[in-house]
């Protein structure tokens, strides 16, 4: 079987997809440049056990200057999840970082994956392309409405894999991922951070009225789905999880499964955050055989255990 380049293989997704390919048997390559979005200790953590693996190569450096002919040597599939996330700090100032980490280092693995012949990409795209949902599940013809300079640039770099598709013959799938959660979260996403207050006994500020929904995708369906990617045809696909809840709904999920009571503290609405997400993931189902398995309460009940450990590993 050929070797899997995985890119952000520190991060939240990146390290569960490297795990379940070590597991698999699989050779896997992890790229991570460990940048400052979030703690460096964090993402160490994510990868103690990969590390640990015969099967796993870190080569640490970023995207936008790697030697990535180099890289790609044996390779037969790239799972590439490098990105500066998160809808909030991508306005203004910022942007450029996201151009960068999102859409030129997007062009520039697609570059080299197009010099080195029979290399598949799957492309870690966001459920944030469509915008708010009308009412109802978006399927992947439904119009891209990014609210948000991240969206765009995660857009951008879907049009980038559908260029070097047309143009070069690269091999692209891109997957939409809509609001994946479970252990090792990103420390900025809502429930992450209602989690770590919950478990400190501090108050949770929430952005906006708690009455933003999202589809929630658990870790293990998003990774389940994102291995049946690299071997399926091409295509883009939406991975939701079946399971949409509120903000007030996670809150509620928290205080069930921690035990805990704190105070809830309502705030501006952020900018860019959409109202609500819907997934039609029917497609996924019908060609990847993608069928999410993890409710709400099973998944948030998961990550408030791993939470709880991670406290205990790094208090702070
Ligand atoms: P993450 O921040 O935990 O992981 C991304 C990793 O990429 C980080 O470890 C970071 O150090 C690395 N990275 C960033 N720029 C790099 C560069 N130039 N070179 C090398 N490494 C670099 O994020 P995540 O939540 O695991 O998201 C993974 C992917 O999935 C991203 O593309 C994100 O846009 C997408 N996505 C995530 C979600 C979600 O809910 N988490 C939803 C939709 C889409």
């Amino acid at each position: 079987m050929s070797r899997v380049l995985v890119t952000g293989a520190a991060g939240f997704i990146g390290s569960h997809l490297v795990d379940r390919l070590l597991a698999d048997g699989r050779e896997v390559i992890g790229v991570d440049a460990f940048t400052g979005y979030y703690s460096r200790q964090t993402k160490e953590r994510n990868i103690e056990w990969a590390r640990q693996h015969d099967g796993f190569r870190l080569v640490e450096g970023d995207l936008l200057d790697l030697d990535l002919d180099g890289l790609l040597d044996g390779v037969g599939h790239v799972a590439h999840l490098a990105a500066e996330p998160g809808v909030r700090r991508s306005w203004g100032r910022n942007f450029p970082r996201y151009l960068a980490r999102n859409v030129v280092t997007t062009e520039r693995l697609l570059e080299a994956v197009g010099k080195a012949g029979e290399t598949k990409v799957v492309y870690a795209s966001s459920s944030s392309v469509y915008g708010s949902d009308p009412g109802h599940p978006v399927d992947e013809g439904h119009g891209r409405c990014p609210a948000s300079p991240y969206a765009l640039s995660k857009l951008a770099a879907e049009e980038v894999v559908g260029l070097y598709g047309r143009e070069r013959g690269v091999a692209g799938t891109v997957l939409r991922y809509f609001t994946v959660y479970g252990p090792r979260q990103r420390p900025e996403m809502a429930l992450s951070r209602f989690l770590f207050c919950a478990l400190r006994g501090r108050p949770v500020d929430v952005f906006g009225d708690g009455g933003q929904r999202r589809d929630m995708t658990f870790i293990s369906d998003a990774v389940e789905a994102t291995v049946a990617a690299l071997e399926a045809p091409v295509g883009v696909y939406n991975v939701g999880g079946g399971t949409r809840a509120t903000v007030d709904d996670m809150i509620l999920a928290v205080k069930k499964v921690t035990g805990a009571s704190f105070e809830v503290r309502y705030g501006p609405k952020a900018e860019g955050d959409v109202q609500s997400t819907w997934a039609d993931s029917g497609r996924a189902e019908r060609v990847l055989g993608y069928r999410p398995r993890v409710g709400l309460e099973e998944g948030v009940a998961a990550q408030a255990e791993w939470a709880a450990r991670a406290l205990v590993a790094a208090p702070a």
